[in-house]
């Protein structure tokens, strides 16, 4: 038996990623406590702190998040609005990005696996809106001597809409043990602190995530 939850409340079975209240659930990628804000029920990107790593691990997952990108209109392409979801390692990136009349590369929308899959369709909403991705994830299966038996495979809902289908070349990493949700800070330093003293070159993007949950998958 399963409560579904609702619009705000995870499902009984989830294991909740962030709730409104801190980022206890949350770390930089070293293991120091995550160098994001709180602000108003959301998780707010601060620009230059780095990407920030769930504290819990999964191999195959449901995941559900929310995220809600600034309006930045002297910004342009891969500059507005960038930020990103990624599954148990920075290799498997679903982009977040403002893909409304913003002409980039199309495996690098919002919604695309980034370098990898364009989305099937721009399911966008308007900067400023909430918008979500629910994401079904399952691990590649992996023979004793780590080759990939079975495929990955990773299919993605943006605003309730089909974007990823069931595509198989996820994750790029092959056989993986398991591993955290990411949240990208795209700040020019790979997702690292930028180091300091050093001037940030990216755009400040203070994207917002809520209702983070995850349900485990045996796979
Ligand atoms: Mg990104």
């Amino acid at each position: 038996m399963v409560d579904p939850g609702g619009p705000e409340k995870a499902p009984s079975d989830a294991v909740v990623l962030f709730d409104g209240k801190d980022l206890a659930s949350w770390m930089m990628a070293d293991g120091r406590p995550a160098g994001w804000t709180v602000e108003q029920g959301a998780i707010v990107c601060r620009t230059g702190a780095g990407d920030i790593y769930s504290r819990v691990k999964f191999r195959s997952a449901q995941i559900h998040l929310e995220f809600n990108i600034p309006s930045m209109p002297e910004q342009h392409g891969q500059a507005r609005g960038n930020s990103g979801v990624m599954l148990l390692s920075r290799e498997n990136e679903i982009q977040v990005l403002d893909s409304y009349h913003n002409p980039t590369y199309a495996d690098g929308v919002c919604g695309a696996l980034y370098a990898v899959d364009p989305p099937l369709v721009n399911a966008y909403r308007l900067p400023g809106q909430w918008q979500s991705y629910d994401i079904v994830f399952h691990a590649p299966r992996c023979g004793a001597g780590g080759q990939v038996e079975t495929p990955g495979s990773l299919t993605v809902l943006r605003n309730g809409v089909l974007v990823q289908d069931h595509v198989s070349d996820a994750p790029r990493t092959g056989c993986v043990e398991e591993g955290p949700l990411i949240l990208q800070d795209h700040n020019g330093f790979g997702g690292k602190p930028a180091p300091p003293g050093a001037r940030i070159k990216a755009p400040v993007t203070p994207i917002r995530f809520r209702n983070i949950w995850l349900r485990r998958l045996a796979n």
